[in-house]
């Protein structure tokens, strides 16, 4: 991200802002809490030429009954997507799936989710969190797909420095990739730091993954990374079945509403759930109008509060 000093000190205390500042503010990135609400804006979304990739909030979980909950919860949005008939895939955290407890577990839960979704034929997307996970997800998308699982898609980091090794040695798979940027905070010993590095990355990685003859995700709202992305595309002559476009729910929507019109596929990532603070927080990082936005709040709190 690019950014001031102002912006980068804002983006690391962001964690620390209280919640009832963060909340009023995260109802952009985020259908609701319920899953009626996520089937509402899928339905809306579907209304506007966009499909979604559904995502339960939950992340680094850590006690069994937790993980089954959210396992349930995966499993009752895979039966409304095929019961309502919904253009939907369904993406999953393995640290909600219980990768930090019990790697078994997790392995054993994202495979049950993803044999449910087949019988439905459905979709399921491994979303890539920080650096301790990589090789892990990356180890069970493999297995999944030599396991004769096809409806499954993972989420690969242009900042890491490994991801190139990583498309290389999945190219003989046909991988479906969604290609990110990534949004974790990483030491410089394992990811390139510097945006137009990333960005430069983020090309290389794209055409190698376009070449593969697998599937492409182009998650990214940045308009630089679409003209390079439909450039490669042209020069290839792919067809919209070997890719397709991803952004966030409530950023930069008119970006989606020209690629739609163009023809292209624009699949929408929709979060519900009552667990939105660190997701919630996140967008706030990549968006340093909101960031600003939020700690003038704080402060206007505290001056309204008075000195202690
Ligand atoms: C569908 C999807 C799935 C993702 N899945 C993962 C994942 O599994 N793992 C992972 O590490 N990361 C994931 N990400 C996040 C990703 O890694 C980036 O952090 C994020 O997309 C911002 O990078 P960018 O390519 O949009 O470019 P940037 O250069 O960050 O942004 C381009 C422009 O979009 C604006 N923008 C970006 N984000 C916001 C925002 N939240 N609010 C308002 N404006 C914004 C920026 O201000 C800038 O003007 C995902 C992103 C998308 C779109």
């Amino acid at each position: 991200m690019a950014g001031t000093l102002l912006d980068r000190a804002l983006v690391w205390a962001m964690p620390a802002v209280p919640k009832a500042v963060v909340q009023p503010l995260s109802r952009r990135y985020i259908a609701g809490p319920e899953l009626s609400d996520a089937i509402e804006t899928i339905r809306s979304l579907g209304e506007r030429g966009r499909s979604a990739t559904v995502d339960v909030l939950g992340e680094q979980l850590t006690t069994r009954s937790q993980i089954e909950a959210l396992a349930g919860e995966y499993r009752r949005a895979l039966d409304a997507f095929a019961r309502e008939q919904l253009d939907a895939t369904l993406s999953v955290k393995m640290t909600g799936l219980g990768l930090a407890l019990d790697p078994a577990l997790c392995t054993e839960n994202v495979r049950n989710l993803v044999a449910a979704a087949r019988d439905h034929s459905l979709t399921v997307e491994l979303d890539m969190e920080d650096s301790t996970t990589t090789t892990a997800t990356v180890d069970l998308y493999r297995s999944l797909r030599e396991g004769g699982f096809d409806n499954v898609v993972v989420a690969l980091q242009a900042y890491l420095r490994r991801t190139l090794e990583d498309v290389r040695s999945l190219a003989p798979l046909k991988p479906r990739v969604r290609l990110v940027k990534g949004i974790w905070i990483e030491p410089i010993s394992v990811a390139y730091t510097d945006y137009e590095t990333i960005r430069g990355n983020y090309a290389r990685l794209l055409d190698e993954l376009l070449g593969s003859g697998g599937f492409v995700a182009i998650a990214s709202h940045d308009e630089w990374i679409h003209w390079r992305a439909l450039e490669l595309i042209d020069r290839r002559g792919l067809k919209p079945d070997a890719y397709e476009f991803q952004m966030l729910l409530g950023v930069r929507e008119h970006l989606g509403d020209s690629l739609v019109r163009d023809g292209h596929g624009v699949r929408v990532y929709v979060p519900y759930g009552v667990d939105w603070h660190a997701y919630s927080v996140r967008r706030f990082q990549e968006n340093p109008q909101l960031a600003h936005h939020v700690f003038a709040d704080v402060l206007g709190r505290a001056r309204r509060r008075g000195p202690a």
